[in-house]
């Protein structure tokens, strides 16, 4: 893949003297040159409020807005534009499910199920629901390889269960969890399935029909566009059924003080000006990742993955958390009893950016009793020799902390 890293001219820089070795991509990822050409034109020739402009450049950045909105639907292979709802992000787009769905359908004693191994991003909006209706939350437990223990999930749903909500993949453990199996048994039993899809859909194919999900969610930032937006992609007959999100301009269909009624999907869940010039930089992100093919990207950064755990683990007192056999390219560790953020404090001197800490992911820490960890985590511009520079300052950090 290393003639795709002259895209990211971000990555050919020194930090205290020394090459950049970026391995923070599952907080966020870096943007190829065309995704930067993409913001500069939209500002430069197109800047303008969609939807409700006569004008020729309105009308064009609205025609522009609706082809990201098309491309993504390619992307997700969902089966209409229309079910993909443009947000802030996965944050953003659980928040709007959290908010609908509690507004529309629950009641005090529902049941809402998560795993262990959630992001915070998917554990704290359903426990506004618990608080404000008095929803329960029930949680599928994960065993010590960091692997759901999905035999306990048939046992967790009731006939209150009204939502299970899970991660593709962890953003710490990097499990790849089986959610089209996990999708079949929640349906056996008649519940709606969201997906955190914010670690997946930049490393692996994603097809939300043949998954079956109600809701798939997911962060541009993550897969080599602009911050700022994301998705939430919802069946239509849910999108139907729930109430928005956010009230304002453009999910109206009409507004009197009498009564409002709502615009038709995908409107009625985008109050407001969106994020116009990030739309377009995600559709020119969407289509430089299929370019490329995204199995291809998934078997080079399986690759990476398995030659960052064979050099790895060659470090004396190191632990690895998160040993699935289906695993994204992340690796959380510590070693021994050395803190975390000593060891990312010292690699960062020498030009290695990890990320330390919990990762947003507390409850994963207080099942293995850690505090935190140190996660590098992996992109299509990574290479082994990258890993080599990780593994030679890791060993350096460990020998002077040791
Ligand atoms: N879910 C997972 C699994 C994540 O890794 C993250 C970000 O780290 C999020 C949700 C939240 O994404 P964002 O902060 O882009 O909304």
């Amino acid at each position: 893949m290393m003639m795709y890293r002259d895209d990211f001219k971000i990555l050919d820089q020194k930090v205290y003297g020394r090459p950049l070795v970026y391995l923070d991509n599952a907080a966020t990822t870096q943007k190829p040159q065309v995704v930067i050409d993409a913001l500069r034109s939209y500002y430069e020739q197109l800047n303008s409020n969609i939807h409700r402009g006569v004008h020729y450049l309105s009308q064009k950045a609205t025609d522009e807005f609706e082809m990201a909105r098309e491309t993504v639907r390619r992307f997700i292979n969902a089966k209409n534009s229309y079910e993909i709802i443009f947000t802030r992000g996965a944050t953003d787009s659980i928040n709007l499910v959290a908010a609908s769905l509690g507004r529309t359908c629950l009641q005090a004693g529902d049941e809402i199920i998560v795993s262990e191994m959630e992001h915070h991003a998917n554990i704290v909006p359903w426990q506004f629901l618990c608080e404000e209706r008095g929803c329960i939350l029930k949680v599928i437990p994960i065993n010590e390889e960091g692997i759901l223990q999905i035999d306990k999930l048939p046992e967790l749903i009731s006939s209150r269960t009204r939502l299970l909500a899970i991660t593709h993949v962890s953003n710490t453990l990097g499990t790849i969890n089986p959610i089209k199996k996990i999708i079949e048994i929640a349906h056996n039993q008649n519940v709606p399935v969201l997906i955190d899809g914010a670690q997946a859909v930049a490393h692996c194919k994603v097809d939300v029909q043949d998954l079956d999900c109600d809701f798939y969610c997911f962060s541009a930032h993550k897969m080599y566009a602009p911050m700022g937006i994301g998705v939430m992609y919802g069946k239509e007959e849910w999108l139907n059924k729930m109430r928005p999100y956010q009230g304002g301009g453009e999910m109206i269909k009409q507004v009197t003080f009498a009564k409002t009624t709502y615009n038709e999907l995908p409107f009625k869940f985008e109050a407001g000006t969106p994020s116009v010039g990030d739309a377009m930089g995600l559709k020119v992100a969407i289509d430089y990742l299929e370019n490329i093919g995204m199995e291809k990207i998934a078997t080079y950064e399986s690759e990476l993955l398995n030659y960052a755990v064979e050099r790895l683990t060659t470090i004396p007192g190191i632990r690895i958390y998160g040993n699935a056999p289906q695993k994204s390219a992340i690796v959380s560790f510590n070693i021994g009893k050395i803190h975390p953020s000593d060891i990312g404090t010292i690699i960062d001197k020498l030009g290695i950016a990890v990320r330390t800490g919990h990762h947003c992911t507390q409850p994963i820490m207080d099942h293995f009793g850690i505090p935190g960890t140190v996660r590098a985590s992996f992109a299509l511009y990574n290479t082994k020799k990258e890993i080599d520079d990780l593994y030679e300052a890791v060993d350096r950090a460990r020998m002077m902390l040791e």
